[in-house]
């Protein structure tokens, strides 16, 4: 009899993810199969399951990419694994290994990568596939849940902050201090940079300063950007902007300092104007920065298992990802909500425990 695993599955863009259940994937050459024990929920799996992007993901298709777990099953040619080890899937699935980007260290840019919960299926479900080439590896006493938004909002925001290249001692202003930018802070400082937290919500504020920011401003007030100059001597060195709203970008360009770099992780649909002559003049750097490479992810993690950094965690079981996404669109999260796969099958498939392990 096939082993099947419940999965939460996009079906059709638009539509409520419905909870499913498949056939337990069998890992093929270099891969790894996953017992799925907790799995992150970042706006890019809503941006997936809406189809929002130009190159949209084949429903039906599992989403999640800040999956961590233990390896359950070992494909074929596969070395430095055995069953038991903790590892993470990030959304870098794999790459090809071969082209320019791949062999210069650069495999986030790859033109052949693929990508967890998007064009593979993900961790929203028991079992996923973990590129063995490509996974990241966790310490075996890791608690899951907490190191799963390491994987996705953590390296993201650790490998925006070195695009920076702000210098320890130097100052960086982090827009947005939701999923993403509550975590920057804490890689910032952990960094032996000087934080600025900018947001227009006054708990946000609180948080980032609970959190080691030096100094916070309302980013809606009109006084934001001199505020900004006035308390770094000059302008942050560096910026990291989170935020999903365009005017923070515009106001990222002005509170930068000569020579500095605006670092881009939110994605707002749309563009905002750019003034060339400050771009010129000010000779400052507008930095794209995409997830990180396997070498970020390991650095991104070291940090968090050494307690340098946590993210701000709520659980829920995957049963209740729909309300977990309408919180979401609602702008209702603070910090990260993870699904946490063990709740799930607690409740629904205990039964299928004792023999989970039984197709690997
Ligand atoms: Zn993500
Ligand atoms: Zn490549």
């Amino acid at each position: 009899m096939q082993k099947t695993m419940k999965a939460a599955v996009v079906s059709e863009f638009g539509a409520p993810l419905r909870i499913d259940e498949l056939p337990v994937p069998t890992p093929g050459a270099g891969e790894l199969l996953v017992e799925v024990m907790a799995c992150g929920v970042c706006h890019t799996d809503l941006h997936a399951a809406e189809g929002d992007w130009p190159v949209k993901p084949a429903p039906p298709f599992v989403p999640g990419h800040e999956t961590a777990g233990r390896v359950v099953g070992i494909g074929p040619n596969v070395d430095g694994y055995k069953i038991g080890d903790a590892v993470g899937i990030a959304w870098l699935h794999d790459a090809c290994g071969k082209c320019e980007y791949c062999i210069t260290g650069w495999e986030t840019l790859c033109p052949s990568q693929r990508n967890s919960g998007y064009s593979v299926n993900g961790g929203f479900a028991q079992y996923a596939i973990a590129s063995a080439a490509y996974a990241g590896r966790l310490p075996g006493d890791v608690d899951f849940a907490s190191i799963a938004p390491i994987i996705c909002a953590g390296v993201t925001t650790y490998k925006g902050i070195k695009e920076t290249q702000a210098q320890p001692g130097q100052w960086i202003a982090i827009s947005g201090l939701g999923g993403l930018g509550h975590i920057a802070v804490q890689y910032a400082k952990a960094m032996g940079l000087r934080v600025i937290g900018l947001d227009i919500a006054a708990d946000k504020l609180a948080l980032a300063r609970s959190l080691g920011a030096d100094a916070t401003f309302d980013a809606s007030s009109p006084d934001a950007i001199a505020q900004v100059i006035d308390a770094t001597g000059g302008g942050a060195h560096g910026v990291l902007v989170t935020a999903v709203s365009r005017p923070a970008f515009s106001q990222a360009l002005q509170y930068v300092r000569r020579g500095g770099t605006v670092a881009l992780n939110g994605l707002p649909p749309g563009d905002f104007p750019t003034p060339i002559f400050d771009v010129v003049l000010k000779r400052i750097t507008i930095r794209g920065s995409i997830v990180g490479t396997r070498y970020d992810l390991s650095q991104a993690i070291a940090f968090a298992v050494q307690g340098k950094v946590k993210a701000n965690i709520h659980t829920a079981a995957l049963d209740d990802v729909n309300d977990v996404f309408d919180q979401l669109k609602a702008g209702k999260v603070d910090g990260r909500v993870v699904l946490d796969l063990t709740k799930a099958r607690t409740q629904k498939t205990r039964s299928h425990a004792d023999d989970r392990y039984a197709t690997v």
